[in-house]
């Protein structure tokens, strides 16, 4: 069983770019990782049970809200200290790193945009600290890439908000204490509300048989005539941008993780080439072996130096959506094409749950779908270069 052999590769010598406080910062996630998520997650992506006891535990290592302002319990960290904690989270599991894109980057990054400081201060620490596990509801059964006519809608009854419609596919959701909810007024507009567990009519069914992401908890929000005090909608903050800010956080994070994924599967190839002896030689010596090696490790040194530019970016306040979705899209595929040859490298072995390869290909099929399909990332794409929409 692979745990804490893991080494990255770093062809082109990005660790010359990244300060002492990020390597720390690293060090310290891959050491979590490899003590208290490799030695478990492939019992628990069999029993399909998320480890929910690591949800303090997230919030002990900082891994909850790591750029949110300390003030409010966050990090006060940068974009790049972001995405090496996703990384090295989505080495061990994408669906590990997904309850951290989730809390970080859909529930405390909306808040803390678009709140006012009363609901700052009551939410954002408890969600730092991992006393408050949050969920994220845009998805509908019948609105998924088209978000935009969703039908989840509240009315205003003086007093509070009366909240019915449905969320359909919400990562942690059955475990959730709050849910961020996107919803449409009388006038049709998106709005935010904070949704609290324990609300009459509320409830977050789970949903079952996923085979992907096995590890990861996902479910409906189901609203009945949910009575919603006024003071839990977000007041700074309407329309679609909304939404589709917090995703530009989260895909952001994605592309990092997937790096994570991506890393996990070369470097399981790379051992297991030189171990495996066939024809009396390492498979490692085979020139096709060498070719696959080879590819996974180019890929994978294009989408380190992709994520890095984008950190930058991102810490300068200057990336952009598109520049966004290209990353998302391009490490997403990416590291379904390492899995797929590294899963190829191990031969039968490649499908065993001795090593991580196959949960990560599995789960990878969850993460070129959600928060924009790999399709919707090109169209975004298309547009950009266009000037023309092709998906409205
Ligand atoms: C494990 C998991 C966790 C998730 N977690 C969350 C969460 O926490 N919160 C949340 O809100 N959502 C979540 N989602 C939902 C996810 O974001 C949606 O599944 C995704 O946006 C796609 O929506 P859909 O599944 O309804 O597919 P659809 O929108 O029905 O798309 C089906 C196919 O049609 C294609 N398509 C759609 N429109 C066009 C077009 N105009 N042109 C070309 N092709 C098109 C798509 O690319 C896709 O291939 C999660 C999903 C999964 C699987």
């Amino acid at each position: 069983m692979k745990t804490s052999s893991f080494q990255a590769p770093d062809f082109y010598q990005l660790d010359d770019l990244f300060t002492d406080e990020h390597k720390l910062i690293r060090q310290s996630i891959r050491a979590f990782v490899n003590a208290e998520i490799s030695p478990i997650i492939e019992n628990c992506a069999e029993k399909a049970e998320f480890p929910v006891h690591l949800v303090k535990r997230f919030g002990d290592m900082g891994i909850f809200g790591p750029t949110i302002p300390a003030e409010y319990g966050g990090g006060g960290l940068d974009y790049i200290a972001y995405g090496l904690i996703m990384q090295e989270l989505e080495r061990g599991d994408s669906g590990m790193r997904s309850v951290a894109s989730v809390q970080s980057s859909l529930v405390m990054y909306p808040i803390n945009e678009f709140g006012d400081e009363a609901q700052k201060a009551r939410f954002l620490p408890k969600l730092a600290s991992g006393h408050l596990l949050g969920c994220f509801g845009l998805t509908e059964p019948d609105y998924g890439s088209d978000p935009g006519r969703m039908i989840t809608k509240y009315e205003d009854k003086g007093d509070h908000f009366l909240l019915n419609g449905a969320k359909m596919w919400i990562s942690n959701a059955p475990l959730a204490d709050i849910a961020v909810v996107w919803a449409k007024n009388e006038a049709g507009r998106i709005h935010v509300l904070l949704v609290e567990r324990g609300m009459e009519g509320f409830t977050t069914p789970e949903i079952h048989g996923k085979w992907s992401l096995r590890a990861s908890c996902t479910g409906e929000l189901i609203f009945d005539n949910v009575k919603v005090p006024k003071e839990n909608l977000l007041p700074n903050i309407s329309g679609l941008a909304g939404p589709l800010k917090c995703l530009d956080s989260a895909r952001y994070g994605i592309a990092w993780g997937a790096l994570g994924a991506a890393m996990d599967c070369y470097d399981t190839a790379v051992r297991y080439s030189k171990e495996r002896i066939q024809f009396g030689r390492p498979i490692g010596s085979f020139q096709l072996i060498q070719k696959k090696l080879a590819e996974m490790l180019t890929a994978i040194t294009k989408a380190q130096l992709l994520c890095w530019r984008l950190g930058m970016l991102k810490n300068e306040g200057k990336a952009t959506t598109p520049q966004i979705s290209l990353a998302k899209r391009n490490n997403v595929e990416m590291a379904i094409e390492v899995a797929r040859e590294a899963r190829q490298i191990l031969g039968g072995m490649g499908i065993t749950n001795q090593y991580p390869i196959m949960r990560h290909l599995m789960n990878l099929e969850s993460v070129i779908t959600y928060e924009g399909t790999h399709d919707i990332h090109l169209l975004i794409l298309g547009r950009e270069i266009t000037g023309l929409q092709a998906f409205e």
